[in-house]
């Protein structure tokens, strides 16, 4: 089971590890601390800093001018289902198509971040647990099921 859908067990004792996954401390797939380096050592030229495991070849970038990981470690597999994912929910995240899919106007609020609220509730997770980067691979698929039948969909009516 995904860590972080079994919030009610949540104690502290196992709360903490889980921050340290999310947060690209410790590599979700041996559990292992990861090393801060710079994606040079990837990419062979830097596009900023990184989380990485070397083991398990996985790595996660950080947000701009910060320390801070952009989610989870992803290795090659789940960096592929990342980039499906995204490829679906930004159709509908950075178009106005989720205001067409979702009428209710909620004050001050993004459509991406509308977007992600709406994922929320179609995938049963709490908003806060509700991003891309914090997913698995099953959790990526999830979003692409939930998410192509309606871009198809307003697809075929600009069609029509
Ligand atoms: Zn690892």
């Amino acid at each position: 089971m995904p860590y972080y859908k079994n919030e009610e067990n949540v104690t502290n004792q196992n709360y903490e590890p889980m921050n340290e996954i999310l947060s690209g401390k410790i590599c979700p797939y041996c559990g292992n601390p990861t090393e801060y380096v710079d994606s040079s050592v990837i990419y062979g030229r830097s596009y900023g800093m990184i989380y990485l495991c070397r083991d398990c070849r996985a790595y996660v970038g950080v947000h701009k001018g910060t320390d801070q990981a952009l989610g989870r470690l992803a290795n090659s597999e789940l960096r592929k289902a990342k980039k499906e994912a995204h490829f679906y929910f930004d159709q509908i995240a950075k178009t106005n198509l989720i205001n067409k899919i979702w009428h209710g106007y909620i004050p001050g609020i993004s459509n991406r971040n509308k977007a992600y609220l709406w994922l929320s509730k179609k995938m049963g997770i709490p908003r806060e647990m509700c991003h891309i980067g914090m997913f698995d691979v099953e959790d990526c698929k999830r979003i692409v099921v939930i998410c192509k039948p309606i871009i198809e969909e307003h697809g075929n009516e600009r069609n029509h």
